[in-house]
């Protein structure tokens, strides 16, 4: 492994030839590679590999969070929800302060065990899901077959629309690595809606070398001026990507306006259930519930920068709460709660 690497970082050094470079990556798994193996500091110091919107736990916004907060407060029911979701704080509060105060939030790994739950009690069961093309097949399945007393809070979001909102935002992107996962459901062809904007995209792996190989050929692209679409992955993405996924999905959701921590409203992200299976959706079937909801600011993130790390615009450490306050022992902002959130990967390896 040491040999490619070295490989790979000397040719990526032969080729960059002094130009600026700014790469943008758009999976925490990929944060997690990078900063496990500290490929930073093998680039030149003129290509840099920036953290995107990759993390789903940290691109739900407030509002989200607080309306389920709002609906345990006020109905006798089980949440049911990832381990890092119920520890995202807002104000002094999280999932798991509910817990402690007696409400029956369970921590679950997938959304079956929810439907597990939701057929051995009489209780509405509220499954709070959240996560991008990788998880929603699953999610859609449970929604199709699942008892009467299953909902879910639909907090997920279609990821590869909102790669045009980073394309059109502050930063200048030279080219992107794509997500490993989201790619093995959405396939090659989903990003060619992109090659307009003549940017170089490579699908990558989860190994160093996988990473560097398709930094590689990103820069190699950048050089000859030819925008295309790689797909380094292919021992797990094909052109087409998971059918029977997309298939599943588009029956039950479609596509709606969608907020993004620190992006903002994107058209097309936001992923509500069909009126078809309105009888499993959260938020109709508990609508009276959420009448009175107002979302309120949380004075205590207000120098949390997780929105500007999520756009790549700062590193962690430009955060000043970033290892003071702000630890993954006591996190203020989604981005040190969540082991894809770039602070949380920071703070792990010593980043910094
Ligand atoms: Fe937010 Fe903490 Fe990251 Fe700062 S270090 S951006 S407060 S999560």
């Amino acid at each position: 492994m040491a040999e490619d690497i070295g490989r790979l970082t000397r040719k990526i050094e032969e080729i960059s030839e002094g130009r600026e470079i700014t790469l943008m990556h758009l999976c925490g798994t990929h944060e997690d590679t990078i900063s496990k193996y500290n490929l930073r500091s093998l680039m030149p110091e003129n290509v840099k590999l920036l953290s995107g919107p990759g993390c789903p736990v940290c691109i739900i916004p407030d509002t989200d969070l607080q309306k389920v907060f709002h609906l345990i407060e006020r109905k006798d029911v089980v949440l049911a929800t990832f381990g890092d979701m119920a520890r995202v704080p807002f104000e002094d509060r999280s999932l798991f302060y509910y817990r402690s105060r007696g409400k029956d939030v369970r921590v679950v790994y997938s959304v079956f065990d929810a439907v597990e739950i939701a057929e051995k009690t009489d209780k509405d069961v509220v499954f709070f899901g959240i996560g991008f093309e990788t998880t929603m097949p699953s999610i859609a399945v449970a929604i199709k077959d699942s008892p009467e007393n299953f909902y879910v809070y639909s907090a997920h979001r279609y990821f590869i629309p909102a790669m045009e909102a980073i394309i059109k935002g502050e930063l200048r992107i030279d080219g992107f690595i794509c997500p490993g996962h989201v790619s093995t459901i959405v396939g090659v062809k989903a990003y060619e809606r992109f090659l307009k904007y003549g940017i170089p995209m490579a699908i990558a792996g989860f190994e160093p070398q996988d990473v560097l190989l398709a930094t590689y050929m990103l820069v190699k692209a950048i050089n000859e001026g030819k925008p295309w679409i790689y797909n380094e992955y292919t021992r797990a993405v094909r052109y087409e990507g998971n059918v029977n996924a997309q298939r599943v999905m588009s029956e039950v959701f479609e596509a709606d306006d969608g907020e993004w921590r620190g992006l903002g409203i994107i058209p097309e992200t936001g992923v509500r259930i069909r009126k078809e299976f309105e009888d499993k959706d959260a938020e109709r079937v508990f609508e009276d519930v959420f009448e009175d909801f107002v979302p309120k600011e949380d004075k205590r993130k207000k120098h949390c920068r997780c929105g500007e790390v999520l756009k790549g615009l700062i590193t962690p450490k430009d955060c000043r709460l970033f290892m003071t306050a702000c630890t993954p022992r006591n996190p203020i902002g989604p981005c040190m709660v969540s082991f894809e959130g770039t602070c949380a990967i920071w703070a792990k390896y010593g980043v910094g």
